[in-house]
């Protein structure tokens, strides 16, 4: 047996079943979480299977040694533009790739051998159809939710939020109110805290109580965080979930082989450019794969850096601002000391040591890669888990400033470019980040709890 393989032949005893099928929600910030523990588990010897929907198709020439399923959605190209539009999609992925994917299924079970050979499926804590129709063919399903252990009970406390009046949003006043039930949040930093209509909360609610049904009904819960970051609210996912095996084995993207799974083509040329900067004076900006902003945003968030005088990478996603570009005499003002790029290769420019700050959008995945690389963060949140991942950032972890909802403003973005990069507070921040660093490095390493998590989680899916 290969060091690291799936232990599945103890003498006697049957053989064990090594192929892992997967199904990601089709969305970046779901499908690198995905790949990375899809990755993780080809290592350890399982063979893989990924079906997926043909929206945001996976390129399977990446991973060739991967089996892939692609399953017809009959859905739209183009991603969803609203926060809106995004929940109602993936009801929609549920709904369309449901029928598909049970006769795709049943015809990968009827193979020969197959039953003997199909250990689970791994599905997003978001594809609750096809957990579903998973368990009526009779394969044992795993949950991944690719967001915090913090949100996940969010998720969990929603309905008892909802039942206090904590949500749906009343009045802006009840924003700063503490949540008792699930400190540090304030109620701006809920799930569905921006619902602007009573469709838009009833969304949210159904999104998330599927989701927890998802997990609840499963055979074991996979997130891609680790004890040193969330102690306090893996303990109590586990009180909560009592029965169903939770796995904290992130950062998933530190602990996988390497093998890219972006959508985009991520421009490498910009490492180079990170490597002619001075050591930590570089803030790196990127909103993520759904987020979007309005032109006026986009304008003064420009504006604010270009103040700032703070050298800067830009990973400016062709349609973040809905077609609107950077304002005219930008490039000028910023000449020499800024480069823009439409997608980069985040996780490794957050770990360039060149990289001092990152302006993102709060998304889960940038949060840990940003915590990963040590590097303080600046998080203007838009929607669903930002919130809440941006309240950690500044209040828990300490490692950043959250600019809060509103219009954007240039002066208050030059404030907080300079407060991050410079001066002993900005100094703080980074020491904190770097302290993150070396925890996220110590759960990945030999004995380190997310290592640890692996092995178990290895044993659990071979013993299904
Ligand atoms: N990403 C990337 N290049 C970019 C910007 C983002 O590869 O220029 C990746 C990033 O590394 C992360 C994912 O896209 O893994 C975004 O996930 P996240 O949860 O942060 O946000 P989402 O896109 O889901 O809002």
């Amino acid at each position: 047996m290969a060091p690291g393989e799936a232990n599945t032949a103890t003498a006697g005893a049957p053989a064990r079943r090594r192929r892992v099928l997967l199904f990601p929600l089709p969305y970046q910030g779901h499908i690198n979480p995905m790949f990375q523990l899809a990755g993780l588990l080809h290592a350890r010897g399982f063979a893989v299977t990924v079906f997926h929907a043909r929206f945001n198709a996976p390129d399977p020439s990446r991973h060739p040694a991967y089996g892939f399923v692609p399953v017809p959605d009959g859905l739209p190209a183009g991603t969803p533009e609203t926060v809106a539009a995004t929940m109602e999609h993936i009801l929609a992925v549920n709904t369309s790739c449901e029928a598909p994917f049970r006769e795709r299924l049943a015809a990968l079970l009827a193979a020969p051998g197959a039953r003997d050979e199909v250990a689970c499926l791994v599905a997003d804590a978001h594809l609750l159809a096809l957990v579903r129709v998973a368990r009526r063919l009779g394969v044992p399903t795993l949950v991944l939710r690719t967001g915090s252990a913090a949100c996940f009970r969010n998720f969990l406390a929603n309905p008892v939020l909802c039942e206090k009046g904590y949500l749906p949003v009343g009045a802006e006043s009840q924003l700063d109110a503490p949540v008792r039930e699930l400190l540090p949040y304030r109620v701006r930093d809920l799930m569905g805290a921006n619902s602007r209509s009573r469709h838009e909360h009833e969304l949210m609610c159904e999104l998330l109580s599927r989701a927890v049904e998802a997990v609840r009904s499963s055979a074991g819960f996979v997130l891609n965080t680790f004890d040193a970051l969330e102690a306090d609210d893996l303990a109590a996912t586990r009180r909560d979930l009592a029965g169903v095996p939770v796995f904290d084995v992130g950062p998933l993207h530190k602990l996988s082989p390497a093998s890219s799974s972006s959508l985009l083509q991520q421009d490498r040329s910009c490492l180079h450019w990170l490597d002619a900067q001075a050591p930590a004076s570089v803030l790196y900006i990127s909103f993520g794969s759904l987020a979007s902003m309005s032109g006026e945003d986009l304008a003064e968030a420009a504006w604010g850096v270009a103040n700032s005088g703070q050298p800067f990478l830009w990973a400016l996603r062709p349609g973040l601002a809905r077609g609107a570009a950077l304002p005219d005499g930008f490039a000028a003002a910023t000449g020499g000391r800024g480069l823009v790029v439409g997608w980069a290769p985040q996780e490794e420019v957050l770990a360039h040591g060149a990289v001092g700050g990152f302006w993102t959008h709060g998304g889960w995945n940038s949060a840990m890669e940003g915590a990963c690389g040590g590097v303080p963060m600046l998080c203007r949140p838009c929607f669903g888990d930002q919130m809440g991942n941006a309240r950690h950032v500044e209040h828990v972890w300490r490692a950043g400033i959250a600019l809060d909802g509103g219009v954007l403003e240039r002066g208050a973005v030059e404030a907080a470019v300079r407060r991050l990069m410079r001066g002993e507070e900005g100094e703080g921040m980074r020491g904190r980040a770097r302290e993150l660093r070396s925890r996220a490095a110590a759960a990945v390493a030999d004995g380190g709890s997310s290592r640890l998590c692996v092995d178990k989680l290895v044993n659990h899916i071979l013993w299904l």
